[in-house]
């Protein structure tokens, strides 16, 4: 048993260290865990009391995917959020006039797909007022949501989304359908193990960083996760329903 004087010392060279580590845990928290209440509100799910489920995609446009997704979602009669990258739609103008005229819900997911939980106010205000203006100015809408690449953010996030009035999306659920590894089969299959009522499902039309990215998997998979989706008693919903 170590003396009073002993453990006095030993606590007082602890505490700080601990309290730095519970700021460091809190802050990752805010960071890294898309749906966190730490840095804004994101919803990262809709009602669990409805059997509803909203398809969302991230990183397009990219022509070989997301006309292809549009087409099935046309034929379905589903609608779908579509989380688009502001150089992708300078790239692909006509791309994104197609989801905008489709109805769907357009969101802003930043310039470049940058992360952005170590940038400062001013590079998170210009990626993501910068994609804004494009977003209008290409397809005459105003996107009204925002998802955080890789959902990493910080306060200087919540600060622009409030600015623009967005309200911020995380997710409940993605199947890691751009991992080039996972087959068409599986990433139906996962989307129909883990639906449950009021999931966001996490899906990508595009790459971040690769504007022309093959996504033939997600096309392949989707009629029959809509299929399934179904078949489970699950009606596919707009994210509309839950903007604020
Ligand atoms: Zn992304």
């Amino acid at each position: 048993m170590p003396s009073r004087g002993l453990r006095v010392y030993y606590a007082r060279m602890l505490l700080p260290l601990v309290a730095t580590g519970a700021a460091v845990g809190l802050w990752a928290y805010g960071t890294y865990e898309p749906n966190s209440p730490l840095f804004g509100r994101a919803i990262g799910r809709g009602p669990r009391a409805s059997r509803v489920v909203y398809l969302t995609f991230d990183d397009g446009p990219n022509p070989s995917a997301t006309q292809p997704i549009l087409d099935i979602l046309a034929a379905e009669r589903v609608p779908a959020a579509f989380f688009l990258v502001g150089e992708h739609v300078r790239r692909f103008p006509e791309v994104a006039r197609r989801v905008a005229r489709a109805g769907h819900e357009i969101g802003n997911h930043t310039l470049r797909h940058r992360k952005l939980h170590f940038a400062g106010p001013a590079r998170i205000r210009e990626e993501l007022e910068r994609t804004h203006a494009l977003i209008v100015e290409t397809t005459g809408r105003a996107p009204r949501v925002f998802r955080a690449p890789h959902g990493y953010r910080n306060p200087f996030v919540a600060r622009a989304t409030r600015r623009l009035g967005y309200t911020v999306f995380g997710w409940t659920f993605g199947v890691w359908d751009s991992d080039a590894r996972v087959a068409a089969e599986e990433i139906r299959r996962r989307v129909r193990t883990r639906l449950r009522p009021g999931a966001i499902v996490l899906l990508h039309d595009g790459d971040g960083y690769d504007p022309e990215g093959d996504r033939s998997r997600t096309v392949a998979a989707l009629p029959g996760i809509i299929a399934d989706a179904r078949a489970a008693g699950y009606a596919l919903g707009s994210l509309a329903e839950l903007v604020a």
